[in-house]
């Protein structure tokens, strides 16, 4: 079944207390504008989760501050069969550059692929009227450009994977997807190197991601509160603040976080004095979440005896569209189980409970408000939230330089950039610089704030999105 995710509204007026008089003005005249423009259409956004994953986070913060200006945002999630998810997240890994699970792409995969598609479109298309914007986002909502451009709908196609190079397995992914994107009538691209060189140039926009400074991700938070919510989630051995678990004091989040027992696997909390290199994402290959532990745990000498590495990610059971998950969260296990007694006990993987929103939010938040550096080693990356809102949080980022992240992170001013993933050497010893010398991490987290301010947050997003919609409308 499509299921619509409700959207909350959100005043443009709290993102712009933290902007300067000239983007305030932009973004007012942009809204009035929007109105204007869209004159009562809905404007539908289609991906293939509500939860988990950088799309699902975007589109919670975008689309009600879309709300909050008066425009009919709408969010519909398809669903799908394990078989779908494990063709569309072949070509997810193909686009990126790699061969992914190896697995075939051919004929069965199509007609398969083609059959779970007619059945979204069938739930979906009665649901847009004809002139509404349907934006849909990536390989699992490419099946559906050609029955809503039919129905009248003006469809935009966003990809928000890429890895800039030009393979086989990437040349075969858009060979699959060609056909079904090509009907759009606009295409939407992170990165300039992410666009086929045979889409028609007139029809691509680039549209950097962007993250919300008030969402419960985002929002900042005091050290008791980080404390409060760690200690309570069973995380961090930490003294807490005599039960004040609820935050959004600064109006825009709220919730609480519950009691967990075995968010660590069965594994004692953290130690309170640890000093904590973190790296959080999904349990994805390519994020290389085996080839963080590694590279720390062997090298583990190089660091001082207090820190801690915690590797963080989704409950794996959680996320529909990311069958890979389990294999690597149990590849981590299997590694960590085989280091000696002392490493292993500054070792820890995490599960984050994703049955509740709100709450993993807090919980990734005080997460990379604890952590003293953080770590994104992937191997491909579309754009990296994982790196945005750490470097928000004013965190020292040790990162991979590739795909989007070398666009956020100025090597040696607003993080630290890894030319080569696979060198596992460098990772530590940039770690051990960092650690070695506090003024110095502080120094590039408060400049990592302030990239973060200056390109990454939604106004910037969002006036790109209108003037994406005067593009389509046209
Ligand atoms: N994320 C989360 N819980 C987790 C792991 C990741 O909420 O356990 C979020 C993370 O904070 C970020 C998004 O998922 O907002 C990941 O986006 P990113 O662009 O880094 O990568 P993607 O997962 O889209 O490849």
């Amino acid at each position: 079944m499509v299921q619509e995710v409700r959207i909350h509204a959100a005043p443009l007026e709290r993102l712009e207390l933290l902007l300067p008089p000239a983007r305030v003005e932009l973004l007012e005249k942009t809204a009035v504008h929007a109105r204007a423009m869209l004159d009562g259409r809905a404007i539908w956004n289609l991906n293939s989760t509500a939860q988990g994953g950088g799309v699902a986070e975007m589109l919670t913060v975008l689309l009600a501050y879309g709300r909050g200006a008066g425009v009919d945002t709408r969010w519909l999630v398809l669903d799908g069969d394990p078989e779908f998810f494990a063709i569309t997240k072949r070509l997810h890994n193909m686009l990126h550059g790699s061969s992914g699970d190896g697995g075939p792409l051919g004929p069965d995969q199509l007609a398969h692929y083609l059959q779970v598609s007619r059945a979204n479109a069938a739930e979906a298309v009665p649901m847009v009227r004809s002139r509404d914007v349907v934006l849909l986002h990536d390989p699992q909502t490419a099946g559906l450009v050609a029955p809503l451009r039919e129905a009248g709908a003006h469809v935009a196609w966003r990809c928000h994977i890429g890895s800039g190079m030009v393979t086989e397995e990437t040349e075969a992914a858009w060979a699959y997807l060609r056909p079904l994107i090509e009907p759009a009538d606009a295409f939407i691209f992170s990165r300039p190197s992410y666009v086929p060189a045979w889409l028609p140039p007139a029809r691509v926009r680039i549209i950097a991601p962007s993250i919300d400074p008030f969402s419960t991700k985002n929002v900042h938070l005091e050290p008791f509160e980080v404390a409060a919510a760690l200690q309570q989630a069973g995380l961090v051995d930490l003294p807490a603040d005599g039960g004040s678990l609820a935050f959004g004091r600064r109006g825009g989040s709220t919730g609480t976080v519950r009691p967990h027992r075995d968010l660590l696997l069965g594994e004692a909390p953290l130690p309170a004095g640890a000093r904590v290199v973190m790296q959080l994402s999904r349990w994805d290959r390519l994020k290389d979440m085996t080839g963080v532990l590694t590279g720390v745990a062997d090298h583990l000498d190089r660091l001082p005896d207090d820190v801690h590495l915690l590797l963080a990610g989704p409950d794996v059971l959680g996320v529909a569209d990311d069958p890979e998950g389990a294999a690597i969260l149990q590849a981590c296990r299997t590694l960590r189980e085989a280091l000696p007694e002392a490493s292993r006990q500054r070792i820890h993987l995490c599960c984050l409970p994703m049955d509740d929103v709100d709450e993993n939010a807090h919980l990734v938040n005080a997460l990379q408000h604890h952590a003293e550096i953080v770590v994104q080693k992937s191997l491909a990356e579309g754009f990296g939230l994982t790196v945005t809102e750490p470097m928000w949080k004013g965190r020292p980022v040790v990162a991979s330089a590739v795909g989007g992240i070398p666009d956020q992170i100025e090597d040696g001013v607003s993080g630290i950039l890894l030319h080569d993933p696979a060198d596992l050497g460098a990772l530590s010893e940039a770690l051990a610089k960092l650690f070695a010398d506090p003024e110095q991490a502080a120094t590039i987290g408060a400049a990592a704030h302030e990239r973060v301010r200056d390109y990454f947050l939604g106004d910037r997003h969002l006036v790109q999105w209108v003037q994406l919609f005067d593009g389509v409308l046209e």
